[in-house]
């Protein structure tokens, strides 16, 4: 852009996998986009010497995007803007503002619209209208089964983009095929995120008439809240099947059927519990489908071959950001929560857009 209207500050989430943390100045006002904690337990943003900052914007509830929040205090504590759906997630005493899940508001008087992000309940990606447009996707994915996604507006000259994926570029058929086979072969343990990939996938099995799905109380609470509170969130085909199976599906009692239970790493929740009574035992089955944590159960188990890894899309493949880049005709792309060795092959793909990971980014 460079025509005046502020900057963009990429503090954290940019170049390396890490937190998400980005700093938008415009109008003389300062909104932080995101503010993350790890993938790896106890990774903060580096926040020294950003001083005090008008708003914190939230796209979604994963941690990676809002478990940064005990940073505030350094930042003045300013209000938080996100969805209702997001903010009911939020620890209690939180001063929260609503965003709606699409359509047009504004921040401290900055115009912004938002929509769908297909990742997340609640989530949803900004566009603000900032010179010729500022999109921050957060996480995406045009892709669920479960979660819907609506297109951003076209024209907006700057994007910063999920591009967690690289150059991936396997449909999640693909992921479905695979994961079906691992279920044909005996009692199957899928730890998960229940606000996340969690729901999807079981929903995905139900679809497949399989009627030994259970799960524990993570996952049967956020199947009723899909069901009720959060179904803004779902795709018009998705809800009537959901509340079929919040109401089907039964508690986890032994090694049996498809097993769905958070958490996705086995660090805290019913996993924890399953991976301590299961990690010598043959059965069942045990597959990760999402990000693997360093330093965590999850990565012990599947280093020792107790557990296998399968990924499980709910980030964008590469044909998808290749197609979201040319639909919004943007100028400058920004690739997020990828690492930097990735630059050649997203600047190869995603031309004649500049792609850059500059830390900061003159509006
Ligand atoms: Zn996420």
């Amino acid at each position: 852009m460079g025509n005046g209207s502020g900057s963009l500050r990429l503090i954290s989430g940019v170049g390396a996998k890490g937190p998400a943390c980005f700093l938008l100045e415009t109008a003389g006002k300062r909104l932080m986009l995101d503010l993350g904690e790890g993938p790896p337990p106890g990774l903060f943003p580096d926040v020294h010497g950003v001083g005090a900052i008008d708003a914190l914007v939230l796209s979604h509830g994963h941690k990676d995007h809002v478990g940064g929040l005990s940073l505030l205090s350094k930042l003045g504590n300013p209000p938080i803007y996100a969805t209702e759906i997001v903010a009911r997630a939020l620890p209690e005493g939180t001063d929260v503002r609503p965003l709606p899940v699409g359509g047009r508001s504004d921040i401290l008087g900055i115009a912004v619209e938002t929509g769908r992000n297909g990742h997340a309940p609640g989530g949803i990606w900004l566009r603000f209208a900032i010179g010729d447009g500022f999109i921050y996707s957060g996480d995406i994915s045009a892709e669920s089964l479960l979660y819907a996604y609506d297109p951003p507006p076209t024209t907006t000259e700057l994007a910063l983009l999920d591009c967690s994926y690289g150059s991936y570029e396997q449909p999640i058929a693909s992921c479905w095929s695979k994961l079906a086979a691992f279920a044909e072969k005996g009692p199957l343990l899928l730890p998960v995120p229940a606000n996340g990939r969690g729901p999807e996938i079981a929903l995905a099995f139900f679809r497949h008439s399989r009627s030994d799905i259970y799960v524990d109380d993570a996952m049967r609470t956020a199947l009723h809240r899909l069901a009720g509170s959060d179904s803004l969130s779902l795709l018009a085909d998705a809800g009537s099947d959901i509340k079929r199976l919040a109401g089907a599906a039964k508690p986890i009692d032994g090694p049996r059927g498809i097993m769905l239970a958070a958490s996705a790493d086995g660090t805290s929740g019913m996993t924890g519990h399953l991976f301590a009574e299961w990690e010598k035992a043959r059965e069942p089955a045990i597959v990760f489908t999402g990000y693997v944590n360093p330093t965590t159960p999850a990565d012990r188990l599947v280093k020792s071959g107790r557990a296998q890894f399968m990924r499980w899309n709910v980030h964008p493949r590469l044909s998808d950001t290749i197609a979201l880049v040319r639909s919004l005709q943007a100028k400058t792309v920004i690739p997020a929560f990828c690492d930097r060795a990735q630059l050649p092959a997203l600047a190869a793909a995603l031309g004649p857009a500049r792609v850059t990971m500059d830390a900061t980014i003159a509006l």
